[in-house]
């Protein structure tokens, strides 16, 4: 880090999308696709984006680069405020700061050789020297590792890593300072993969670019990034220097995407890798930290002792009762009561037949807890699913889905947000684990 101002520097962006309805489109409401995200490039940089697909980062991406315009925030780029560009000074700053896509196929017109298309933003900012575009062109293609005799060759004739290189090629041909890259590997085969992110990191060393890579898959973050920012419907839960984030992640959805990545010695202790369901709908995110639907680290209520796996099975099956779960469909009350015959089915009561139906632990480690959900399980039984739904969540109520957790750093240049980063509600050792 310099004392300059960075590169590129993100602060509070919003972008949110009404929902309207009825004749005169009214408001019905927001899909908070991006919430309040702040980060950082510098020069000779390469900053990740991480997360899941829905998790909103290609809706900042572009939000950043004001093809969207942002709902709210701050985008300043060497130091300047882009959000209050006018569209010539716009212009001028879309040719210092280019956007690369994940699909090479699409982003070429069939009809253009490579090398029309590789000029067009050269004539799009007022280049009328053909023979000078021409140069430029067939130069830009020897950097990304393409002959300059590509320029003749048309879409179809190109190879996939070859395509890609050549989109890298009209997003350098402008000479920008900025490259922002939308998934840029990701329709790519494997070993072309390696290839085409060195590019980006030679780009980086010779020509101190910034770049900005937009990706869900952490896999190509610690090889090739300097930091990342892990994004989790709409805000940024963790950001920090790739390798540190890599090598001891504070955020539980960090570390439950980093158990998905493969390690080269499976014997090795890693975080558990239970993140089930999808992303929730941005138009309806969860309470408290939004990540709590789906946390395999969810912080049981303080007035229980409970083991963490009947924990989260509990939290579970009562966001599925009151329709908060995105993992599963939520089940219609006759579902719930469905199997419970006359003679409680397999099972000696309703209540044990209800707990080996939804994944429920036969017995909870605290009696008191228990007892509890005997009592729900049995409303459920007798059709009286809002009681049951009102009991447990009046009982097992998380800090989680309370409190949003604010950023906290620990360490230069690391922040992350959640509870368990509290003294109070630190995991205990080996908690989440699984050898
Ligand atoms: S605040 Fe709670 S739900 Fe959110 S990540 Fe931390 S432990 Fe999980």
């Amino acid at each position: 880090m310099t004392d300059e101002a960075p590169l590129l520097d993100v602060r509070g962006l919003v972008k949110h999308y009404p929902i309207t309805e009825g004749f005169w489109n009214r408001e019905a409401g927001r899909v908070r696709a991006v919430d309040g995200i702040d980060l950082s490039v510098e020069r000779g940089e390469i900053v990740a984006l991480v997360g899941e697909s829905g998790c909103g980062k290609s809706t900042a991406a572009r939000a950043t680069l004001r093809i969207d315009e942002p709902t709210a925030g701050t985008v300043r780029f060497d130091g300047d405020d882009v959000t209050a560009y006018d569209r010539r000074q716009l212009k001028r700053f879309r040719r210092r700061a280019q956007l690369v896509f994940q699909d090479p196929d699409s982003s070429f017109d069939p009809r253009l050789s490579i090398g029309q298309s590789v000029a067009e933003p050269l004539t799009v900012h007022g280049m009328a020297d053909r023979a000078r575009r021409r140069r430029l062109v067939e130069g830009t293609l020897e950097r990304v590792g393409l002959a300059a005799s590509d320029a003749d060759r048309y879409p179809h004739e190109l190879s996939g890593g070859e395509k890609q290189r050549a989109a890298l090629a009209r997003a350098l041909v402008t000479d920008p300072d900025l490259l922002i890259a939308d998934e840029p590997v990701s329709a790519l085969d494997m070993s072309v993969q390696a290839d085409v992110l060195d590019l980006l990191t030679r780009l980086r060393d010779e020509l101190g670019l910034g770049v900005l890579l937009v990706t869900h898959d952490l896999s190509i973050v610690r090889a090739f990034c300097d930091r990342v920012c892990v994004m989790y419907l709409g805000e940024i839960v963790e950001s920090g220097p790739a390798e540190a984030v890599f090598d001891d992640p504070r955020h539980p959805y960090t570390r439950a995407l980093s158990a998905s990545v493969p390690v080269p010695d499976p014997r090795a202790p890693r975080p558990a890798a239970d993140l089930v369901g999808d992303v929730p709908d941005a138009a309806a995110p969860p309470s408290g930290c939004r990540f709590h639907t789906r946390c395999p680290e969810v912080i049981p209520p303080a007035d229980y002792d409970l083991e963490a796996d009947g924990w989260r099975r509990l939290l579970r099956f009562r966001l599925r009762l009151s329709g908060q779960s995105s993992d599963v469909d939520t089940a219609t009350a006759t579902e719930f009561t469905d199997g419970i015959d006359g003679d409680g089915g397999d099972h000696d009561t309703p209540s044990a037949t209800l707990r080996s139906e939804f994944d429920l632990p036969m017995r909870l480690s605290d009696d008191g807890a228990n007892r509890i959900l005997d009592e729900a399980l049995e409303s459920l039984a007798a059709g009286e699913r809002e009681a049951a739904s009102e009991l447990l969540e009046t009982e097992f109520q998380t800090v989680c889905e309370r409190e949003s957790p604010p950023s906290r750093s620990d360490a230069p240049d690391r922040e992350a947000s959640c509870h368990r980063l509290r003294d109070e509600y630190e995991a205990k050792p080996d908690e989440y684990e699984v050898h």
